[in-house]
């Protein structure tokens, strides 16, 4: 499209290089997400047999060829969906980490857009004409399984593109040779904690054009992967300004990758990380989605090429400083001293139901001066003394017993610890403003000490005012 713009107006060529800034459909795009978004999908810890059916549907669906390719260590099926016939060839593959699933979300958002029929058509034809799509969603689905990083012998899959040892990466080295890619998308998430650069946003998208050798040349594809990396934040600002970084681009010789551009694919790394309000990454699927379409057209009609490098060049690298809860300048007593410290702490989650659901066990992650972090939520407490919460001295039947009393009253008498006779699953409990221990518990110390789960308030003028427990923020009403 851009070699016609030579004989063109000039007022024509500005139209065309704002609407490859920003796609002039995508805002009618997001409003009109719920048509389709893959309902069967819900979180991020689904499994293989629940993604299985959704693939080999498709398979029924005009324009879609889907094949099974390989299998994984554990045998279950990898399969690679194919949609449009076009010149250009654009691999995708997805969670080859098993843990890391929100592009494996948004490509099942994507085929249901593809199956569309309505005002969106002319992409879609854009799509087909000019490109052949190939995905491979879920790569490691026995890593999915047990919702961890590496696959069924504990190897990382990212780390075994020379030796080719795993089923997996040796499908992905099969597949990109087959059909020669033209272009690479490496779908990942990343840590919730990192942010971009030294602000305290949160690095919800991270890209990386990755290097090919040690000496991070920049070949001419690579040039592309960077200027579509350009391409990708340009849009992605609209949404979620300033929340957009830069992987590490240190090479590193066994990664996909690093090889895939090495091997002549122009590859991009897409990283997913957190976003505030959206532990499921829900929303972050949903700009995800939309941010494949964006790169397809750019794809489509060479839009990157009239990009600078300089703006990649430009974007901060991730840098791990967030923290869930972050307490600032309170006032900790030992031993009758007094010292101001900062309080960060992280919610880890514990897995349960064969890693299918997980509920929040936090812990102190650093204690001091912490005034070069920055957290999803973060109270300055100067003024405010910490004080261990105590122990409720009666022993209740159960968590409904402790849900008919008048929570605000208990934590004004300093009681954040209940004993019950039933001890209701953790899973039930852990974002309640109370720990529940069994009937014959000791009283907890509470301690605050890194590492540590403590309950406790934050007290100014004789009053407490907040409480803490298992990483929870809560004002006392
Ligand atoms: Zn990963």
């Amino acid at each position: 499209m851009f070699k016609l713009i030579s004989f063109v107006p000039v007022w024509v060529l500005l139209t065309v290089s704002c609407l490859a800034q920003t796609p002039s459909w995508s805002d009618d795009l997001l409003n009109r997400y719920d048509r389709y978004r893959e309902s069967a999908i819900q979180d991020r810890r689904f499994k293989h047999a629940e993604m299985e059916p959704l693939i080999l549907s498709l398979a029924r669906k005009p324009g879609f060829e889907v094949r099974e390719r390989g299998q994984s260590i554990e045998g279950r099926p990898i399969y690679v969906v194919r949609y449009g016939t076009g010149p250009v060839k654009v691999l995708l593959w997805s969670q080859m980490h098993g843990d890391e699933s929100t592009a494996t979300m948004a490509l099942f958002d994507l085929f249901k857009f593809l199956q569309g029929n309505d005002e969106f058509n002319n992409l879609r034809a854009l799509f087909r004409e000019q490109l052949s799509l190939y995905f491979i969603p879920m790569l490691n689905p026995d890593g999915a399984e047990l919702y961890q990083r590496r696959n069924a012998i504990d190897i990382d899959i990212n780390r075994d593109a020379l030796r080719l040892q795993t089923p997996e990466g040796a499908l992905l080295k099969k597949i990109r040779d087959e059909i020669d890619a033209d272009w690479g998308f490496n779908l990942h998430d990343q840590s919730k904690y990192n942010a971009v650069g030294p602000t305290s946003g949160e690095a919800t998208f991270s890209f990386l054009a990755p290097a090919f050798d040690s000496a991070k040349s920049v070949n001419e594809k690579r040039k592309n992967a960077m200027q579509m990396v350009v391409v990708l934040n340009r849009w992605l600002q609209q949404y979620i300004p300033g929340q957009v970084a830069r992987f590490d681009d240190a090479f590193e010789p066994r990664a996909f990758g690093d090889n895939m551009q090495r091997w002549g694919t122009r590859t991009i790394l897409i990283e997913c990380g957190g976003l505030e309000g959206d532990p499921e990454k829900q929303k972050i699927r949903k700009l995800h989605f939309n941010l494949l379409l964006v790169a397809f057209e750019s794809i489509a009609r060479q839009s990157y090429e009239t990009y600078s490098i300089q703006s990649y060049q430009d974007l901060f690298y991730n840098d791990r400083h967030l923290m869930d809860l972050l307490i600032r300048d309170a006032r900790l007593v030992e031993n009758g001293k007094s010292y101001i410290v900062d309080l960060g702490f992280n919610r880890n989650e514990n897995p349960y139901n064969s890693s299918r659901n997980y509920y929040y066990q936090s812990m102190i992650s650093d204690i001091g001066d912490l005034s070069t972090s920055n957290a999803y939520e973060e109270l300055g407490a100067s003024g405010y003394t910490l004080e261990p919460g105590k122990l409720y001295p009666t022993v209740l039947t159960g968590l409904s017993s402790l849900k008919q009393m008048n929570f605000s009253d208990l934590h004004r008498q300093g009681y954040t610890d209940v004993r019950v006779q039933s001890v209701p699953n953790k899973s039930d409990v852990d974002e309640l403003p109370f720990r529940l221990y069994s009937a014959k518990a000791k009283a907890p110390d509470n301690a605050i000490r890194l590492g540590e789960n403590p309950s406790f308030f934050l007290v100014k003028g004789g009053k407490r005012a907040y409480v803490v427990v298992n990483g929870f923020l809560y004002k006392v009403e």
